[in-house]
């Protein structure tokens, strides 16, 4: 199948999902998930809490959507969180200048690390087109655009937020509270599934770039020094990798590497990062995936973030591209230590030591009535400045004078001013700023390539079926209940049947319209993994029929034991163990 026509008028038809707005004329980047992908996109987020929440230990949050402008000034989103556009004179269509540029040479792969200035020139150099209307690209400025939307919280203008980019920040922010519900041990984790906004320049295909999504992030907070991951259950993982090294060779390609090889060759940088890609494979076959078009790719030196020691991208293949799923990051200190800079609490934890330490502590106590006459409107800059210096380097106040700088200007005076003394102190243990690794899911991604990879086609009595091969435990429904006819107490059997079903905590759908044939496809097209038929043998002897989605084999089944063998069913069970 065609993904982009045939999965888009699938998911339309069937209420997978659709543009939003179109009766207002529809607004690009906005899809509303129709009754079955709510349904499929919950189910996935519930696989996704079991393993990375539950199974884990680890806590769940909620945090706001809105937040104000100090959060991403701290974090860095205000400066940096900005994709290159350019935009054509003719027409006034904007586009992602640094997409243009990959789209456009050959070599260049990851242009997002290039400045505005090249990515102008290059688009020059290759006269490149607007893809919109054809006019020459040439000659046009290439500018930054913070990606961020932006809005005002109360009345006025004096309290400036944004819609969060990502549901991270939330969870880094009350790392203070956070830590005291860890009753301050690392590591613990912190989890958040929720909506994120993008004001993307291109927004495009269906739900894989979009202006509002939802992500589900782990926050994994770790010491540093001590904290190592599990690595022995995960040795012998088979990991696809498609590493930096092989990206930038001519045939590279995704090669197989356990865990365990992939961390002694040196292929994956941080245990953490190989530790969440293999706990991960599990997830994505569960919720579907095609694990043969399924790949982690290593970002290029271009593309890590300053902070971020190795970063791995989850990436599925959709018609010939490969998508980014979900981002595994080692974070180091970078995100708490910018909060605990610009706000006002600790961002960090302390680590009681096995036994109290001794040790040497090099302080000043300066004499403000030299520094104050001497150094005027500096004089409190000079203090701190020897007590940074004292801190970090007391061999400087060995000689009679000592030199600190302030900005651009360097201060002189005598030792004996600068009350320098060193003094022993017993200290039960210390602060340390924890380290973060992330993966970040993004699952309106996830829906969709697991929309891609289980629709297919094949034939059924000679005619040609379309089908959606859901695993049970994501599909939308998990049985539907038909009626033969809506006639001679068949349909009152039924609704008893659906209702002992859904009694059972089973999502069940009831359909009595069209012949049987026709309600058998329509629960094939959305992934119904069951269907089950009450018929004039059920009237007899109290059996229904139970017929299997992806075999199409049929069985009869004591409405009694129907739950519990719905239940097997999707524990794994085959049709003929019943
Ligand atoms: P990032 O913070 O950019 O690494 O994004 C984390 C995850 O969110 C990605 O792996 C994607 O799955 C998802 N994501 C990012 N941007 C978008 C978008 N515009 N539309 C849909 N999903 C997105």
């Amino acid at each position: 199948m065609t993904e982009r026509s045939d999965l888009a008028e699938l998911a339309k038809r069937r209420g997978f999902f659709f543009p939003a707005n179109e009766a207002y004329g529809g607004t690009a980047g906005l899809y509303t998930y129709g009754p079955e992908g709510a349904a499929l996109k919950r189910n996935i987020e519930a696989v996704w809490r079991d393993q990375f929440v539950r199974a884990a230990g680890h806590m769940e949050v909620e945090s706001p959507t809105v937040v104000p402008e100090a959060v991403f000034e701290a974090s860095g989103h205000l400066e940096t969180f900005d994709d290159m556009i350019v935009e054509c004179a003719e027409c006034g269509a904007t586009h992602r200048a640094d997409h243009l540029v990959e789209n456009a040479v050959p070599d260049v792969d990851d242009a997002e690390a290039f400045a505005p200035r090249r990515i102008a020139d290059l688009v020059a150099d290759h006269d490149m087109a607007c893809p919109s209307c054809g006019a020459s690209l040439a000659g046009r400025p290439v500018d930054e655009f913070n990606l961020m939307f932006g809005t005002n919280i109360g009345p006025g203008s004096s309290s400036p937020g944004y819609l969060r980019p990502e549901t991270a920040q939330g969870i880094f922010v009350e790392f203070p509270r956070l830590k005291e519900y860890a009753h301050n041990q690392l590591p613990f984790g912190v989890a958040q599934i929720g909506r994120a906004y993008r004001n993307e320049i291109a927004p495009r295909r269906a739900l894989v770039r979009v202006r509002e999504f939802t992500q589900a992030e782990l926050e994994h907070f770790v010491d540093p020094e001590f904290d190592e991951p599990p690595i022995a259950p995960v040795a012998d993982v088979e990991l696809p990798l498609y590493g930096a090294e092989a990206q930038r060779a001519d045939a590279g390609g995704t090669e197989t590497y356990t865990v365990r090889e992939a961390l002694d060759a040196g292929v994956v940088g941080s245990d953490w990062v190989a530790y969440y890609l293999a706990e991960s494979l599990a997830f994505y076959e569960r919720i579907g995936i095609d694990m043969e078009r399924f790949r982690y790719r290593q970002h290029l030196p271009g593309e890590l973030s300053h902070y971020a020691a190795d970063t791995w991208d989850a990436e599925t293949e959709l018609g010939g591209d490969w998508i980014e799923v979900t981002g595994f990051a080692y974070r180091s200190d970078y995100d708490l230590r910018k909060h605990g800079e610009y706000a006002e609490a600790e961002y960090t934890v302390f680590r009681q030591y096995d036994e109290p330490k001794t040790v040497e502590r090099a302080t000043v106590d300066p004499d403000m009535s030299y520094l104050g006459p001497t150094f005027g409107d500096a004089a409190a800059d000079v203090g701190e400045a020897l007590e940074s210096l004292a801190a970090r380097d007391r061999s400087a106040f060995d000689g009679d004078a000592v030199t600190v700088a302030v900005g651009e200007d360097s201060y002189t005076l005598p030792v004996e001013k600068t009350g320098f003394a060193v003094e022993e102190r017993t200290e039960s243990g210390e602060h340390v700023t924890p380290h973060v690794v992330e993966p970040s899911f993004g699952v309106g991604r996830l829906v969709y390539s697991v929309l891609v990879h289980r629709h297919g086609t094949d034939e059924v009595d000679g005619e040609e079926r379309t089908s959606l091969a859901l695993p049970a435990e994501v599909a939308p429904t998990t049985v539907a209940v038909f009626p033969l006819m809506t006639k001679d107490g068949l349909d009152d059997r039924a609704g008893e049947v659906a209702a002992a079903l859904r009694a059972a905590g089973l999502a069940v759908s009831y359909d009595d319209t069209g012949n049987i044939g026709r309600r058998y496809r329509r629960q094939d097209e959305v992934g119904t993994p069951y269907c089950v038929t009450v018929d004039y043998d059920t009237l007899e002897d109290d059996t229904v029929t139970v017929r299997e989605r992806d075999s199409t084999d049929q069985t009869r089944v004591a409405i009694d034991d129907l739950p519990g063998a719905i239940d097997r069913l999707v524990g794994g069970a085959t049709l003929a163990e019943l």
